[in-house]
This record gives C-alpha cells, sequence and structure tokens, in this order.
C-alpha cells in the first residue's frame, strides 16, 4: 500500500508558500511507515525545527485499476477520511531550493497521521468540509470545492501513470493556514461531513 500526496492543490495555500499554481497535479509519494496508529502521539523528528501541520481530506482506493476516467473515478473510492500531511518546512526549503527531493522533509515516521476512515456512500466530494485546530484555535478551514484539481481529476490522474491498487491512500492536498506545531500541542482535523481526529505532539 502506498500513500499519494497531492502538492499544492488550493490556490491560497500555493500563495501562501508563495509557490505557482500547478497546471497539473504535483505528486509525491510516502511510504507506509508514516502513518500513526490512531490514539498514539506524533513524534516530532529529530532533523528538523519547523513542524508543519498539513490537515487535508483522505482517499481510500476500493479497487485495483489503472488508466481511468474522470467520470468512473468515484468508483473506486471506497472511503474517506480526514488525516495530517506533516512536514518539515525548514528542511524542504532547503531541498527545494537544491532541487532535490522531499522525502526527508515528508516521509519520515509519523508523518501521516491518518483519522478513522468512514465508507464512501456517495458523498458530494466536490463539497466535503475540512478544518484544523491546534491547542483550540482554529488554523486552517476549506472545503473539497476550492481544489485546483478535483479528487476526480487526481484519481484520474494517478491512475494515468501508476497502476492503484485497492487499499491505496491519497491525500489531496492543503487549505491555507499551514503553520508550526511544537511539542506538546494539540491538533485536531474535523469536518462536518468526515469526523474528527486529534492527536498530541510528542
Ligand atoms: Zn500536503
Amino acid at each position: 500500500m502506498r500513500i499519494f500526496c497531492i502538492g499544492r492543490n488550493y490556490a491560497a495555500h500555493a500563495a501562501e508558500l508563495k509557490n505557482e499554481v500547478p497546471t497539473e497535479p504535483v505528486v509525491f509519494i510516502k511510504p507506509e511507515s508514516c502513518l500513526v496508529e490512531l490514539g498514539k502521539g506524533v513524534a516530532y523528528p529529530n532533523h528538523g525545527s519547523e513542524l508543519h501541520h498539513e490537515a487535508e481530506i483522505v482517499v481510500e482506493i476500493g479497487k485495483d485499476c489503472k488508466g481511468i476516467s474522470e467520470e468512473d473515478a468515484v468508483e473506486y473510492i471506497s472511503k474517506l477520511g480526514l488525516g495530517l500531511d506533516l512536514t518539515l518546512r525548514d528542511v524542504q526549503e532547503e531541498l527545494k531550493s537544491k532541487k532535490l527531493p522531499w522525502e526527508k522533509a515528508k516521509a519520515f515516521d509519523d508523518s501521516s497521521p491518518l483519522g478513522k476512515m468512514v465508507d464512501f456512500e456517495n458523498q458530494d466530494i466536490e463539497n466535503l468540509h475540512i478544518a484544523c485546530e491546534v491547542n483550540g484555535e482554529v488554523r486552517q478551514d476549506g472545503n473539497s470545492g476550492q481544489m485546483i484539481f478535483s479528487i476526480e481529476q487526481i484519481i484520474s490522474y494517478l491512475s494515468s501513470i501508476w497502476s492503484l491498487k485497492k487499499g491505496d491512500l491519497i491525500y489531496t492536498g492543503t487549505p491555507s493556514g499551514v503553520g508550526k506545531l511544537e511539542k506538546g500541542d494539540q491538533i485536531r482535523v474535523f469536518s462536518e461531513h468526515l469526523g474528527e481526529a486529534s492527536w498530541r505532539i510528542l
């Protein structure tokens, strides 16, 4: 199982990091070892000092597929949920400046906390709320309708390059409002449509 992640998928977030709005999806992949078991804390990594939260809507693929159209994409969704694509922003900035890959900034242990996934039952994937608060203060509040590339477009695009497998996860990008986390912080992601989950930063 793989964790596909989409970068810069909300225009306001691309702007806050001074990135251009992409003309095709920005994709990176994390290993399964990034996941955090429900109920566990998140270990602050040792190799950076600016750990950022990126709250994201997560899609689980329900059937193996390749080369599927946008029109058919919803048939391959089995579950939806909320997760965090934790990012060491200082490490990422250094890697970007050297034109190096992002794994050290994105794919470390505990970098993908994942809430409980809910069954996909034809929820309106163009209108899914997502928000995130740190120590009770709302930092991010968005909706899948603001995505540059819709969930259907993302699934179709990924499947044009990779064979998608049952159980693969797709983190679909983060709305604006990303910011720093400190040890001891309590972070909560929540949605009118997808429930909630929270983690302590250790
Ligand atoms: Zn992200």
